[in-house]
């Protein structure tokens, strides 16, 4: 490993690097993705050491930052400094953090008033609908990534708990995966009230964008009349940038945003991107990470199986692991794919 001073032009900080050897073999095009504020740097970069240690070190994928503001110096020098890929900066458009001209201001403001109080979580936000709505349609559309085909999903204060000795992303792409998950979760009904309505009147319009082999079992229990708040959590997410570069998905997010639920509402990009998944691809194009770990708050993910504990080295408690609590949907997940639980997975149920 060499060891390398860095100096910052404009700052004149200095640092010193060590690179570990980096891996000769073919990588994918693939990123991490992080939208996060310049505040945020400091319960950052526990999430990327932790996924770098974990993972990341062995592969040197590049990382992708995304902010409505610019980033500050020490901002971009302290992330480059974790990162063995390299680190890339990228300042959202207005437009897609804004208003959209078809938004009636005062009934958005009447429903955060109304949602605040009724103490619905980040109801009253502003900037959190922002960033739903951002999360939900433009992520994948900023100029940095348009080199890249794979992304994972990485926010603040999350781990990664096990070791993951193989590129995922070439795993992804070797088994024809186009989303991956670690942990699913009942939504609050109360955010998303007119969503699912909203998702039947796309359908209805666009029935050629349904996959014929899709999980609706996964997020409806009567077949489609009604939503079952079930999605996977996006703040952990591995996916194919196709499947929201595709025509199916940009047809719904642009049906969705002019329906306006993420200001009329409160629609979270875990819902929209996990229906969306759920009914444009093929079933089996869905993946439950088992093996990596996972941990945001109030959640973790924790292997039950011995051996796949031990072998990533995993820091987690299995008696912690909310795969197969009831507020989960991750043993529905097994249920409807026929995957079988793992040993004492009874013994987690609340
Ligand atoms: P929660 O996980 O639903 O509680 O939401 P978070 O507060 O973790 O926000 C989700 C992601 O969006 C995280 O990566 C945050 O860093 C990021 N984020 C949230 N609000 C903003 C914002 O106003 N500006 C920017 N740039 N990022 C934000
Ligand atoms: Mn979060």
């Amino acid at each position: 490993a060499g060891n390398s001073a860095v100096k910052n032009a404009k700052t004149g900080y200095q640092y010193r690097t060590v690179s570990y050897p980096k891996y000769t073999g073919p990588k994918e095009k693939a990123t991490f993705v992080t939208l996060v504020r310049n505040s945020d740097l400091y319960s950052l970069l526990p999430s990327i050491k932790s996924v770098e240690d974990r993972f990341n070190h062995k592969f040197n994928y590049d990382w992708v930052f995304l902010n409505d503001e610019e980033f500050t110096d020490e901002f971009k020098d302290t992330v480059s400094a974790l990162v063995s890929g390299t680190s890339k900066f990228g300042l959202i458009p207005k437009e897609h953090w804004s208003f959209p001209s078809w938004i009636d201001q005062k009934k958005a403001a009447r429903v955060r008033d109304q949602m605040r109080e009724d103490k619905i979580i980040y109801g009253d936000s502003v900037s959190y609908r922002h960033m739903c709505r951002f999360e939900s349609g433009f992520f994948y559309r900023q100029s940095v990534m348009d080199e890249y085909d794979w992304y994972w999903r990485v926010e603040p204060d999350v781990l990664l708990h096990c070791d993951i000795d193989y590129d995922i992303f070439k795993f992804m792409r070797e088994n024809n995966k186009k989303y991956g998950f670690a942990i699913s979760i009942h939504e609050y009904e109360a955010t998303i009230k007119s969503l699912w309505k909203t998702t039947r009147d796309f359908m209805e319009l666009h029935p050629e964008f349904v996959h014929p082999n899709n999980m609706m079992d996964f997020i409806s229990d009567d077949n489609g009349l009604s939503y079952n708040m079930c999605h996977f959590w996006s703040n952990f997410e591995i996916g194919a940038l196709d499947l929201w570069r595709g025509d199916a998905y940009s047809a719904y997010f642009d049906y969705l945003d002019q329906a306006g639920g993420f200001f009329y509402e409160r629609w979270g990009d875990a819902p929209v991107h996990s229906i969306a998944a759920a009914l444009f691809l093929d079933r089996s194009e869905i993946h439950f990470f088992d093996d990596v770990g996972y941990f945001h708050m109030p959640f973790h993910s924790c292997p039950l199986d011995p051996e796949v504990r031990l072998r990533g080295k995993c820091d987690c408690n299995p008696a912690s692991d909310f795969t197969f609590h009831g507020f989960s949907c991750t043993a529905k997940y097994f249920t409807v794919n026929d995957m079988k639980k793992p040993d004492g997975w009874v013994n987690q149920v609340d």
